[in-house]
């Protein structure tokens, strides 16, 4: 794996959250984007290397309302940038991680990305990410 290319933070209120993490980060947000298959707004922050994606859930059977309703707001996943997302995927299938998409799905930010199961991960939701070339 690369990087981490970004942290996603789930939110309620996605206007809320940008002004809050303008302030904090001391940088504009400079993305917004809804992904309807995944039911998010998000908001994109450049730090460094790194992004902050911020997620609000847009319906209530979206995977992002039922984190909040369960634990609330706070980190949702880790992100990695990967340079093959297909043979990233076998790696990691091989060494026993469960994937939660047999084939990568297009999130945000033009990539391709696959998630892991948090079971077998310490109870982190990862992500792996591709750039869409
Ligand atoms: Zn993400």
């Amino acid at each position: 794996m690369l990087k981490v290319e970004h942290i996603g933070v789930a939110v309620t209120s996605l206007t809320d959250s940008i002004i809050l993490f303008e302030k904090l980060l001391n940088t504009p947000c400079y993305k917004t984007e809804k992904v309807d298959t995944e039911k998010v707004q998000t908001a994109f922050f450049k730090q460094g290397e790194t992004k902050i994606e911020l997620l609000e859930p847009t319906a209530e059977d979206s995977v992002i309302k039922k984190f909040i309703d369960k634990k609330g707001e706070g980190i949702h996943h880790i992100a990695f940038e990967v340079k093959d997302i297909f043979s990233e995927m076998q790696r990691l299938q091989n060494e026993g991680f469960v994937l939660l998409n047999e084939q990568p799905k297009h999130g945000a930010d033009n990539k391709l990305v696959c998630f892991l199961h948090p079971k077998n991960t310490n109870g982190v939701l990862i992500e792996l990410c591709q750039e869409k070339v």
